[in-house]
């Protein structure tokens, strides 16, 4: 089964509008000839309607960094996923490993924001990923488990089409630490084959499951030539729109 790859770039809580807008259109321009996979950025909340009327007319996918699973009412500090459909994004990334240790997001609220933002009509990434600790007291895969039984709690087998997981091991996120490939292709699989144990063999074959965790030109396109290996969910490589390019282009 061919999947489309996805490249994704997690821009967090940097630019401001006029930066963002200057990115986003050298995205636009980076990715024109990549018309065999799919593109997104996620802006802060604050530039996603410049980024959006920036990406006009190219195929680039428009994320928020988080979704409330509300319309709209008292969450102060959040945004609906209404509120991101009308500054023109489809698609929300859920349970970065920053909200789940900064912030404490458990699975239990992350699964709130990944039904909400399917309710909607978002694309959902849902971020799962070990710390080192947990790696080191081999527990990774029963993390994994645990995040992935969590984050999809009660999600249809037809909603599925609209969720992608994000792969990103804590401990190589931001520290230029990328997981061997076979250490991030195994974790892959295993995901893999937990959504085909949760759901069916179809639904796990098409789903993408994309690998972060301090991705770079240096070794996207051996990440991206693992079988279970889908796209990369970038952060710091994506502010860059040299890098980002070229890892849009992975070969
Ligand atoms: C991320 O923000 O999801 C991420 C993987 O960051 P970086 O690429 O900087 O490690």
């Amino acid at each position: 089964m061919t999947r489309r790859a996805l490249i994704a770039g997690n821009w967090k809580m940097h630019m401001t509008t006029a930066d963002a807008e200057v990115l986003a259109s050298q995205v636009a321009e980076a990715s024109k000839d990549a018309t065999d996979r799919d593109v997104l950025v996620a802006p802060p909340f604050t530039a996603i309607g410049a980024v959006t009327a920036a990406l006009e007319g190219s195929a680039v996918i428009v994320a928020g960094q988080n979704v409330c699973w509300e319309e709209q009412g008292a969450f102060t500090g959040e945004i609906s996923p209404v509120m991101l459909k009308d500054l023109g994004a489809t698609a929300a990334i859920v349970g970065h490993s920053e909200r789940r240790q900064i912030f404490g997001e458990s699975d239990q609220l992350i699964n709130q924001r990944v039904v909400g933002g399917l309710k909607f009509g978002l694309t959902v990434v849902l971020c799962i990923g070990e710390t080192l600790e947990e790696r080191e007291a081999e527990q990774t895969l029963t993390i994994l488990e645990k995040q992935v039984r969590g984050g999809l709690d009660g999600i249809t087998p037809k909603d599925m089409t609209r969720v992608v997981i994000a792969y990103e091991p804590v401990w190589a996120i931001g520290t230029g630490k990328t997981a061997s490939t076979a250490k991030a292709e195994e974790a892959h699989a295993f995901i893999r084959k937990l959504i085909g144990d949760l759901y069916e063999k179809d639904i796990a074959d098409q789903m993408r499951i994309l690998y972060g965790g301090s991705v770079k030109p240096a070794n996207v396109d051996e990440l991206m030539a693992q079988p279970d290996i889908d796209g990369a969910l970038v952060g710091g490589a994506a502010l860059d729109a040299e890098s980002f390019q070229r890892i849009i282009n992975f070969k």
